[in-house]
């Protein structure tokens, strides 16, 4: 008999512990895992002054999957260059796992289209994909001060440039179904400024060419920024350095209407184990009172099935029982649109109702 998968569990900080929790419940329910639970973030830097220990990335370089809550919290905020940070441990992560492209999808579920800041004409319909370069750029380059001044330096070689871009135009490829649509990748920089920018459109417009079925356009990411508020439905996937990839990637989060729902993907080359983690932080301001939105980490576990150990059905099931549990009316606070009826009328048979993180979760457990 095959072993069960391992996966190494990074619950973090503030509502990561509970909502990584509620995510183990369902992987539990789906079937045999070995799991393992590690320090990372804050309360690694509590225990051991660093947010990742050598022994704790080995684990992650070791397991087949790798589950993440959220890290941070004002507890460690400091303006001190030299004091240990909670994103150290996610940026060492990223590097030391090789994980160099984030997925994160976008695609509002049904039940929560009214929950979208943009009018229902502009969301109706969206399904984008931004794929994110993640080692590189300038969270990664020379960084420094001197006197009053500080600076941070952006670089990009061509081959970090080059497997973003088909980590991308592949994503498109997966993505297109039976719609008969072009699939199209929209590469996002700022080459009228940015020398980085400048490489990373000529190479990615040399990379499409092993893409000849892939739509290729390319945006500014000022224009990307406007254009993601006022047509989301038109775009395909995105693909994005590092530092734009995470304003976008957030800027398409809000378009669902909240964080809580939102999954994200890192891989690295195949076989590697991938890293799977909601979009959203922390959120310290709830933690500890058992509201926090656990359907991103949820989603996310699916994401971990899907991409991370090839097993889409139990991914689907994980997917369909979030859709119907928000379809019943369920909402955690974060969720909910302010219309709150009641009781069910023949117009709303399934008024919203207000739940917990733990009522949540034993709903989507029913409903798998
Ligand atoms: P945040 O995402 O933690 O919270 C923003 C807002 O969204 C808050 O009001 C929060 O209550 C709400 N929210 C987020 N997730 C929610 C959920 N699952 N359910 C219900 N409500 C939710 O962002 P922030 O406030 O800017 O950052 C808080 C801390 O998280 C900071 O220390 C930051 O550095 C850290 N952070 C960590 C990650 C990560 O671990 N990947 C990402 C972003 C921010």
């Amino acid at each position: 008999m095959s072993r069960s998968p391992r996966i190494v569990l990074l619950p973090g900080d503030g509502i990561g512990p509970e909502i990584v929790a509620a995510a183990r419940r369902v992987l539990e329910a789906l079937g045999e895992f070995e799991f393992e639970e590690r320090l990372m973030g804050g309360c690694s830097i509590d225990a051991h002054g660093v947010a990742l220990t050598d022994e704790v990335l080995e684990d992650c370089r070791g397991a087949d999957a790798v589950l993440l809550g959220a890290v941070g919290g004002p507890k460690w905020d400091t303006t001190d260059p030299d004091a240990p940070r909670p994103e150290q441990g996610l940026l060492g992560l990223r590097k030391g796992m090789g994980l160099y492209a984030n997925l994160r999808p976008v695609r509002p579920s049904p039940a929560l289209v009214g929950a979208s800041p943009l009018r229902e004409e502009r969301i109706a319909g969206t399904d984008l994909l931004v794929v994110r370069e993640l080692t590189g750029g300038i969270y990664f380059g020379d960084s420094g001060r001197a006197g009053d001044s500080a600076h941070d330096t952006c670089e990009y070689s061509v081959g970090e440039i080059e497997r973003i871009a088909r980590a991308g135009f592949a994503a498109a490829q997966r993505r297109a179904g039976g719609d008969g649509r072009r699939p199209r990748v929209t590469s996002v920089d700022k080459a009228n400024v940015l020398e980085t920018s400048r490489l990373w459109r000529e190479v990615v417009g040399r990379v499409s060419e092993e893409y000849p079925e892939v739509e290729l356009d390319h945006l500014l990411v000022d224009n990307a920024a406007m254009q993601l508020v006022s047509r989301p439905a038109d775009f395909d996937v995105i693909v994005t350095e590092n530092l734009f990839g995470d304003i976008l990637s957030d800027e398409s989060a809000m378009l669902t209407g909240s964080l809580g729902m939102l999954p994200s993907a890192s891989l690295g080359e195949a076989g590697a184990p991938g890293l799977f983690e909601p979009v959203h932080g922390s959120a310290p301001d709830i933690a500890g009172r058992g509201v926090a939105n656990p359907l991103a980490t949820f989603l996310s576990a699916a994401m971990l099935l899907r991409h991370g150990l090839g097993r889409a059905p139990e991914a689907e099931r994980i997917e369909a029982a979030v859709d119907a549990v928000l379809g019943q009316g369920l909402r955690t606070p974060d969720l909910v649109s302010g219309t709150v009826a009641q009781a069910p009328t023949p117009a709303d048979p399934t008024p919203e109702r207000e739940v917990g993180t733990g009522e949540m979760t034993d709903a989507v457990l029913a409903a798998l």
